[in-house]
Formats: structure tokens, C-alpha cells, sequence
């Protein structure tokens, strides 16, 4: 067949092994998941409230506008509704972007490590890919200003950053945007927006009306805990919006999406409590790291990447072995190093006594 240049040896997303292959092959009855950034607590107690009362017609198509659910954000955010994008999790809206603006023949600039979706999209429509190494922890916007040339239509900046959770601060961002020639795409993914506490770091949204080449991304995955619907969405001004949305599916998110969005989003308690909690967990591992001289990046997300001082890999099969599913750094880019979502109390006391005894096990407090 006439596959696409690009699509030859590309790798399917290994989304890590599920609860209960882990459970299958370890003979373990209880696991915790720390792998994918997922709210710990779950979504709102109105949603679930909710679901057990819906009643919907699921032989219809869904409403391909999405207009409640449209409506709410528009409202939640101070927008209108026709600078907003829904996409079946804000990765389908990395993908409506890098379908609407790349090819062969024009580059992407975007940092390493990142979010790993930025280069897949890319790589499949046989876009140049330019990757800048993070400086100091954070995005080296310097350098990717450097890197963008007349062929550069699209720069990715992710803030907080996945898989560090290190943010960009505002004076950093908005210098940024400042240069950045108007004719390029600057996407902000946002998606632990909810979890953010650095002071430095505060609401995005008044850049949109300086900046008419900046689309925020933003999702239900993480703080709002509903990851299985799917929905994330993208913030811009109407004439780009315009443009991107006839590269969408016209029926992308499901009913039942459509529906929950408006009940999330009016909890704004939950979602203080969340990040209260989150930031009650993060202070376990820095002062586990702490306690064991271990590096930690600073994290304004519900995951945290720290040093392990011995090979990640060895560390995820004997933390999976144990019960506890976690991230190697190796695969993300940063060796040595584990990322792990920041879970419930007592996941974080499970994961960190399992954790000092496998490092222990290994000399690494020797
Ligand atoms: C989790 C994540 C996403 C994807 O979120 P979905 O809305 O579930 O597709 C996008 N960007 C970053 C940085 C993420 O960590």
C-alpha cells in the first residue's frame, strides 16, 4: 500500500499496562495507578449524581455545536462562545492543529522534554520538527525564538510543563509572545491550568485580546477528574477558531461529554479542594526527596518528577511489582528520574514507604 512516508516505522502510544494485567501477572488484589496525571478523588460527587439520573436518546448523533456545554465554558471562562474548540480530549486538538497548519516543507518548534503528542502529530504530517533542550528547568524560550524562521508555522509551550511540571512564569511568557512573529501559531497547553499555584503564574486568558496568533488548550482529564469523556478545549479568537474548527469531526464529543461538561465546570469547590489536597500530597514527596537528598522538579501540576539516583526503569518494575504503577523517566526524556502522580494521602505513603525500600534495596542510600 501507499502509506505516507512519515506513518513507515512510527510506534503505536504505550499506554502502560493496565490495572488488571498488573494484578494478572503479580498476583497483587490491590493496585495504584500513579501513571497518567488522573485526579486521584475522581470527578465532582455532581457528576456522578448526575450520570445516575441521565436520561438521553443514544441513537441520536450527538449536538455537533455542543452548545450547552459551549455555553457553560464560554460563561465559566468570560469569553463567547464562537472562540472556543471542543476536541475529544485536547489531544485531538493538538491533532486539528498540527492537520490545519503542518506539512512537509515547514518546521515546528517546540522544547524537549515535552508533551510527547507535539512531535507524534508532527512527525505524521512530515513536518520539520525543531526541539529545544529546557533551560534551567523551564521552556528556553530564547532559544526557540532563535530556532523560528520564515518556515516555522506552529510553537508549542507547555505550561506547567509535562513531564516536568515546571510552569513559565507570566513576564518570561508575555517577552515571548511579544516576538514571536504574528504569522506563527503559538499553541499554550494548559492542561493542569486548575492545579497552578505559583503567584508568577496567573490567568492567561487577557493575553488572547493582545495576541491574535495564541490558542490556550485547556481539559477535563486532569483537575476535574473525568479523563474517560474526553474533552478538551482550545481558547482563541473567533477568526482562528473559524479556521480550525472545519478540520474537526463534526460529532467529536459524545452525549453523555456534552452533557457532564456544565455540571463540572459550575463545581468550582470541588475543584479548590482538589488542588488544596494536591497540594498537600506534594509536600510528602519534597519532603521525602528532601529527606533523601534526592532532585525534584519544582511542580505546579498533580505530578511530580524526582531523582531515584539508580536506573527508572528497574525502579517502575519493582514499584510495579509491589503494587504501584508509576512512570520511568527514561521513556520521557530524563533518566534517573520517575515521574509520579501526586495521589490521596495514603497512595503517597504506600508509594514512598515501596519507594525507600527498593532504593534502600539498591544501595542508593548507601
Ligand atoms: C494529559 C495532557 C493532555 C491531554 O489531555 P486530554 O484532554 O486527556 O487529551 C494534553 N497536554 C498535556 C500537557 C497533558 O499532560
Amino acid at each position: 500500500m501507499k502509506w505516507k512516508e512519515s506513518v513507515k516505522g512510527l510506534k503505536a502510544y504505550q499506554p502502560g499496562k493496565s490495572i488488571e494485567a498488573v494484578k494478572k501477572e503479580f498476583g497483587l488484589s490491590e493496585i495504584v495507578k500513579l501513571a497518567s496525571n488522573e485526579n486521584p478523588l475522581g470527578c465532582s460527587p455532581k457528576v456522578t449524581a448526575y450520570l445516575e439520573n441521565a436520561v438521553h436518546n443514544f441513537a441520536l448523533y450527538p449536538d455537533g455545536y455542543g452548545t450547552a456545554m459551549r455555553e457553560a465554558v464560554a460563561k465559566h471562562l468570560g469569553v463567547n462562545g464562537d472562540e472556543l474548540i471542543f476536541g475529544n480530549g485536547s489531544d485531538e486538538l493538538i491533532s486539528i492543529v498540527t492537520r490545519a497548519l503542518l506539512q512537509p516543507g515547514v518546521n515546528t518548534v517546540m522544547a524537549t522534554p515535552t508533551f510527547s503528542q507535539y512531535k507524534l502529530n508532527a512527525l505524521i504530517e512530515g513536518a520539520e520538527i525543531r526541539e529545544i533542550p529546557l533551560k534551567n528547568r523551564t521552556h528556553d524560550l530564547d532559544a526557540m525564538l532563535d530556532a523560528i524562521d520564515e518556515n516555522t508555522a506552529v510553537v508549542w509551550v507547555c505550561s506547567p510543563n509535562n513531564p516536568t511540571g515546571v510552569v513559565i512564569e507570566d513576564a518570561p511568557l508575555q517577552a515571548f509572545l511579544k516576538k514571536v512573529p504574528k504569522d506563527v501559531l503559538v499553541v499554550l497547553d494548559e492542561a493542569y491550568f486548575e492545579y497552578v499555584t505559583n503567584p508568577n503564574c496567573t490567568d492567561s486568558l487577557p493575553l488572547l485580546k493582545q495576541y491574535d496568533n495564541l490558542i490556550i488548550m485547556r481539559t477535563f482529564s486532569k483537575a476535574y477528574g473525568l479523563a474517560a469523556f474526553r474533552v478538551g478545549y482550545g481558547i482563541a479568537n473567533k477568526e482562528l477558531i473559524a479556521r480550525l474548527d472545519p478540520v474537526r469531526g463534526p460529532f467529536n464529543n459524545t452525549v453523555l461529554s456534552q452533557a457532564i461538561v456544565p455540571v463540572a465546570i459550575a463545581d468550582q469547590a470541588y475543584i479548590e479542594s482538589c488542588r488544596e489536597i494536591n497540594e498537600a500530597g506534594k509536600k510528602q514527596y519534597i519532603a521525602f526527596c528532601e529527606k533523601h537528598q534526592l532532585d525534584y522538579y519544582p511542580t505546579d501540576t498533580n505530578f511530580i518528577l524526582f531523582e531515584v539516583k539508580m536506573d527508572s526503569d528497574v525502579v517502575f518494575q519493582e514499584l510495579m511489582s509491589r503494587g504501584y504503577i508509576i512512570r520511568s523517566g527514561n521513556p520521557l526524556g530524563v533518566p534517573n528520574y520517575i515521574r509520579v502522580t501526586i495521589g490521596t494521602k495514603e497512595q503517597n505513603e504506600g508509594l514512598l514507604a515501596q519507594l525507600e525500600e527498593v532504593l534502600q534495596k539498591h544501595g542508593v542510600f548507601a
